[in-house]
């Protein structure tokens, strides 16, 4: 500020040129004071002083302001290099001339007047101090060196003794002159260096956002306490698509709604944004769609309300930027979850958000949509014996030929595993879904070639209709599960519609499922045993164990109920653990040539520790092995589960007896017979009841069992016999063992142990 110390930083500079500026803005007073100055003295001392002195003295006056021109006009056209210290003393080097000047006229011609002249000049001095100091006064150094030396000229000019008083109050004044100078000149910098850092700051605020704008893809925006855009950037308007003078002062909700707001339709995001803005609550990475010429993009705004020094809302400001490609990527990935990998069907997600629009589109109509599931039969044992890899293909080739079957109007897709299902969004009548359902099993039933594997699997189908099977999409598909699970139960291969009673009866066996989890525990299960009979003599060659199940408030309940039920929620592992051991010590009483049958699960038998618990029960009861018999049944086969097999096997090496139950029900692939040595064939009671009619058929099936078993060395038990004639019958047709209420019902140990009146064994019939 004072030229003497070396100022480098850009607001000292910023400070010194300021001050020159403003000394050079009033220098023109000082020097037309001076001419005035030089007028006055002549006309008041030309006739008292020597003209020589008078005319030195203007000569040098005139010298030192020409001298002090031009150094400013010297400075002025070397401004562009920028000024510094040395700038000042320069300037400063003029006034010191001029005060000198102005000094030496005080000491040399006050001495040629008088009192008068001295009055007069002394009103000169002070109004030339006064002016100085105004046009130096924001350059203090500057009005230092052009005071001082009047100061000193002021203490010649009152030299006398007399006039000591008045010296003192001429110094004072100059003096307080140059304190305001001073006073001044701190002001004025201090002034120019906030200034100064201000707009350095502004600048840089704005090259920064001139970079935020130009360089990346967002962009500021701001609005008014109104919500109207203002100060809009130019690149706001260009993403918009329009003149930033047609935005501005547009409201920005508006402008964003597009056509939207004509009629009323706002997205989501937009209702949120002008919430914010109505509360004036700041947001951040708010995304909105936003309709730019026709085109919908995806816009991401941030923003905070902005407030004046006194807490007055004055708008907002924030930034945006276009973030469509994104969102496009993420929508991808989102669609691409929608899908399932192996089949590229939709999957179960997706299914559920096609039935869920499908059904609020059928809202109020009836038939609504109508909604399918398909299990593939058979499909687990493919898996489990050729590995997941054939399973896959095999699920690819489902998919394609469900995709061929469906047409445009019908949406299907996987659900996992093997379960596929079927949206129809509009159901015409009752007739098409049965028609698609046997479209979908006949397509799916032929065989699949799958690298050299030819398979077969079959399809079930379970379906439902809105509104009638269920309101929302939740209970159709229920409805649609339950309606799947009878088709299942009924052997597969078919399509079942859902009927209301489906529902109670799946109430009654979840019921029914979670007494029977008591039911051992809580002793609520006992054994009857029925007994084989030779059919020739009539003798009791064993007996077959039968489950009973007497529940304290239900009452007894058939295996035929209770059975299917334990096998599917896993109960009948320790059930059938339970009779089979409970059989085994029951027999151990028995006559050792009379053996006992126990009927045993397919689920049963595909446990790992089963042949482990046999060998247990046989332990401890002390039984023979060769007089237990296990009953198994054809489903045991089902999907040629090599497992199964390999257990017989095992079972069959301890010296078990094998029989095969129900014969001619299920599958009825004589395939199995050849591939295990059962010891025993059971006539299912349907042929024995059939043949006793005549029915050709049951005679032919049975005559065909018999020689079938004689010629692979086994025998046939027929099942169910309850009359003499039924008796008669079966002896004729040469089953070699029979088994009925004609000879006795299942019945209790004690009962059982009573035909035998020991020591030898009991002949009845
Ligand atoms: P199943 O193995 O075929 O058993 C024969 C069924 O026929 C028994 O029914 C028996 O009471 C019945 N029966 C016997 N003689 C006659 C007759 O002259 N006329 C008629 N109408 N029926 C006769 P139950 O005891 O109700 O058993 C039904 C099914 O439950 C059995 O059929 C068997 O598959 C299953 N089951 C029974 N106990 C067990 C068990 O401990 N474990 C397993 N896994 N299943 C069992
Ligand atoms: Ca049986
Ligand atoms: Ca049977």
């Amino acid at each position: 500020m004072m030229g003497l110390s070396w100022v480098t930083d850009a607001a000292g500079m910023h400070v010194l040129e300021a001050q020159l500026r403003s000394a050079d803005g009033v220098a023109i007073l000082r020097h037309g004071m001076n001419i005035c100055g030089l007028l006055f003295l002549w006309q008041v001392f030309s006739h008292c002083c020597p003209p020589l002195l008078l005319a030195g003295w203007s000569a040098a006056l005139i010298g030192a302001t020409a001298i002090a021109i031009g150094l400013d006009r010297h400075r002025r056209r070397a401004n562009n290099a920028g000024v510094g210290p040395s700038d000042l003393r320069r300037h400063a080097l003029g006034a010191l001339l001029q005060g000198l000047v102005w000094g030496a006229c005080m000491g040399l011609i006050a001495r040629s007047g008088q009192t008068e002249q001295l009055v007069a000049l002394w009103t000169l001095v002070s109004c030339i101090m006064v002016c100085g100091a105004i046009s130096y006064a924001a350059t203090p150094f500057s009005a230092t060196a052009y005071l001082l030396p009047c100061i000193l000229g002021l203490f010649f000019m009152f030299d006398d003794g007399g006039q000591l008083p008045l010296r003192a109050l001429a110094t004072s004044y100059a003096l307080s002159l140059l304190a305001g100078c001073f006073i001044y000149a701190r002001t004025f910098a201090r002034q120019h260096s906030t200034s100064a850092q201000l707009a350095e700051k502004s600048e840089v605020v704005s090259l920064l956002l001139r970079e935020y704008e130009v360089g990346g893809s967002d962009w500021l925006w701001q609005t008014d306490a109104l919500r109207r855009i203002n100060g809009v950037s130019s690149r706001f308007a260009e993403t918009l698509g329009m003149a930033p003078a047609e935005l501005e002062g547009a409201s920005l909700v508006q402008i964003l709604a597009g056509s939207g707001w004509d009629n009323g339709r706002f997205a989501a995001g937009l209702h949120s944004l002008a919430d914010h803005l109505k509360r004036r609550e700041s947001f951040s990475n708010l995304v909105l769609p936003v309709e730019i010429k026709g085109q919908w993009r995806w816009w991401e705004l941030s923003a905070s309300p902005r407030h004046d020094e006194n807490g007055i809302f004055l708008g907002f400001r924030g930034v945006g930027s276009d973030v469509t490609a994104q969102r496009e990527s993420a929508d991808k990935i989102a669609q691409l979850a929608r899908f399932d990998p192996l089949t590229g069907l939709p999957n179960r997600s997706h299914l559920r958000e096609v039935l869920d629009q499908a059904m609020e589109t059928a809202r109020g109509r009836s038939p609504g949509c109508g909604f399918m599931m398909i299990d593939l039969d058979r499909f687990k044992a493919i898996n489990d014996t050729l590995g997941h890899q054939i399973g896959d293909k095999l699920l690819s080739q489902v998919a394609r030929r469900l995709r061929q079957v469906c047409d445009a109007g019908e949406f299907c897709g996987r659900i996992g595993g093997d379960e596929f299902a079927v949206v129809l969004p509009h159901v015409a009548d009752g007739a098409v879904i049965p028609r698609l359902a046997s479209a979908i099993i006949g397509a799916l039933s032929a065989p699949y070639q799958v690298d050299q594997h030819m398979l077969h699997v079959g399809a079930s189908v379970g379906s439902a209709l809105s509104p009638m099977d269920g309101r929302e999409s939740e209970a159709l598909i229920r409805s649609a599960d339950l309606a799947l699970y009878r088709a299942k139960d009924d052997g597969g291969g078919v399509h079942c519609a859902y009927e209301p009673q489906l529902h109670a009866q799946a109430e009654e066996r979840r019921q029914l499922e979670l007494a029977l989890r008591e039911a051992l525990e809580k002793d609520q299960l006992h054994v009857l045993y029925q007994p084989v009979v030779d059919t020739d003599q009539g003798v009791v060659l064993g007996f077959e164990a039968l489950v009973r199940w007497t529940h304290p408030q239900l009452g007894a309940i058939s295996p035929v109920k209770f059975v299917p039920v334990a096998e599917e929620a896993r109960l009948i592992g320790p059930i059938g653990e339970w009779v089979l051991r409970t059989a085994c010590m029951e027999a151990a009483n028995w006559p050792d040539d009379v053996r006992i049958a126990v009927n045993v699960s397919a689920e049963q038998l595909a446990h790992p520790s089963f042949v482990t618990a046999v060998v247990s029960a046989l332990a401890q009861s002390g039984l023979e092995a060769r007089r237990l018999e296990l009953e198994v049944t054809e489903s045991v086969f089902m999907g040629e589960d090599m497992g199964a097999l390999k257990v017989l096997d095992q079972l069959l090496a301890l010296g078990i007896q094998l029989s095969l139950d129900d014969f001619g029900t299920g599958y009825s692939s004589l395939g199995y017979l050849s591939r295990t040595r059962f010891n025993t064939i059971k006539i299912d009671r349907s042929f024995v009841v059939g043949a006793s009619k005549n029915t050709a058929e049951s005679l032919a099936i049975i005559r065909a069992v018999v020689t079938l078993a004689d010629s692979l060395g086994m025998t046939t038990t027929a099942e169910g016999v309850e009359t003499e004639a039924e008796l008669q019958m079966v002896r004729r047709l040469g089953c070699k063992k029979v088994q009925g209420y004609y000879f006795g019902r299942p019945m209790l140990p004690e009962d059982a142990a009573r035909l035998f009146p020991a020591p030898q064994r009991a002949a009845i019939g």
